[in-house]
């Protein structure tokens, strides 16, 4: 430990004792992965201490698959406003508070609103959401709002926000914080170097669900930095899994009118189309889609049997590896990207048929127990 970071912990109390050892308080992702992130003495660090999310092995999901393959599950639902889209966020705001900008605007299904919403914010900067009204997650529309966001609801789908958000920026003095600011892509590869320090190498497959397509680059760039740092010795193939009514990387063309139950990716023209096309011929990976039915059965089934709520979105990768699973080789190491936190989305929690849902009930023990088949 240097004398500075000691310092810092004794000023913010930041260390405590657990079992004996000294237990070091996780300080962001930025502070930790520092010398692989555009930042220096001069950047404001806006952090709501994001990452070092858990990579959990999910025992129903090796029953399942069989031959010896290990699957992971890397929650990133666990971030401070619930999504991935934190770790980019943290990068992208301080980015902008040094260039000295005072207000952000983004395009989102949610998620990124949230997100920017939480970190302008406490940065002081005002934050401005153009959404396609009627399809962002109850969760996210509420965060947004309550975080201070102003939210510009558009008689419109993400890829009109997207194309009117880009104009904004263009003409108006506001900084845009959507995936292709590179800032965005550089704070969400530290997600690679989580898994990559959890399981000491890169796994044999990556599964991750495909919107606008950052994520899956994110996480390619950051393999491929701690490889060539010598901190790994093998790359992953990567997966990446879109809802079929929603597929432009699958299908190779734009999707006019994308729709699907997992609003985070219904993006019918991913602006990183050309940086996933490379990832997937760079990591002989594959992309696929996933049916709706698919994607929920997957999202029960992570809740129900193996006590994980991610957002239906996040389900995706779930969904794709189960497809694909007679292709995965025995005893390779999986890890599916969970990307956001079933809590964002109680409308289609509910909407799921639940024969566990017993209703109308007399309160009285005998009524009940019946019920409960006692
Ligand atoms: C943004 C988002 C995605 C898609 O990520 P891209 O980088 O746009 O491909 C997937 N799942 C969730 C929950 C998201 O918020």
């Amino acid at each position: 430990m240097t004398l500075v970071t000691s310092l810092k912990q004794l000023l913010t109390g930041q260390s405590s004792r657990a079992g004996g050892a000294t237990a070091k308080a996780w300080p962001g992702l930025v502070e930790t992965y520092r010398s692989w992130l555009p930042v220096d003495d001069n950047t404001p660090v806006v952090s709501l201490l994001e990452g070092n999310t858990p990579l959990l092995r999910s025992p129903t999901l090796e029953k399942r698959i069989g031959r010896g393959v290990r699957v992971f599950l890397k929650v990133d639902g666990l971030n401070p406003t619930g999504s991935f889209k934190d770790r980019g966020m943290t990068m992208a705001i301080s980015k902008a508070k040094q260039s000295g900008a005072t207000a952000v605007i983004c395009a989102s299904t949610g998620n990124t609103s949230a997100a920017a919403a939480a970190y302008a914010r406490r940065g002081g900067l005002r934050t401005f959401a153009v959404i396609p009204d009627g399809y962002v997650a109850k969760g996210k529309l509420a965060q947004a709002l309550l975080y201070g966001a102003e939210v510009l609801a558009i008689q419109g789908n993400f890829d009109q926000a997207l194309a009117l958000t880009q104009d904004l920026a263009q003409r108006y003095p506001v900084t845009l914080v959507n995936s292709i600011n590179p800032y965005r892509l550089q704070g969400q590869k530290t997600a690679a170097f989580e898994v990559a320090d959890a399981l000491g190498d890169a796994p044999d497959w990556l599964c991750i669900p495909m919107g606008n397509a950052g994520n899956i680059s994110a996480y390619w760039m950051g393999f491929q930095e701690y490889r060539s740092a010598g901190l790994i010795k093998t790359l992953p193939v990567m997966w990446g899994f879109q809802a079929s009514g929603s597929a432009p990387l699958v299908l190779g063309h734009a999707v006019a009118n994308p729709t699907t139950v997992a609003t985070a990716i219904r993006i019918g023209n991913p602006a990183n189309r050309e940086k996933a096309l490379a990832v997937r011929k760079e990591s002989r990976g594959r992309f696929a889609s996933v049916e709706d039915g698919e994607i929920l059965a997957a999202y029960r089934m992570l809740a129900g049997e193996e006590g994980v709520f991610c957002e239906p979105a996040s389900a995706a990768s779930v969904a794709g590896m189960l497809k694909h699973a007679s292709k995965i080789p025995a005893e390779a190491q999986v890890v599916c990207i969970l990307t956001g936190n079933g809590l964002k989305d109680p409308t289609t929690a509910l909407d799921c048929d639940h024969a566990n849902f017993h209703r109308n009930l007399a309160p009285e023990v005998d009524a009940v127990a019946q019920v409960m088949g006692l």
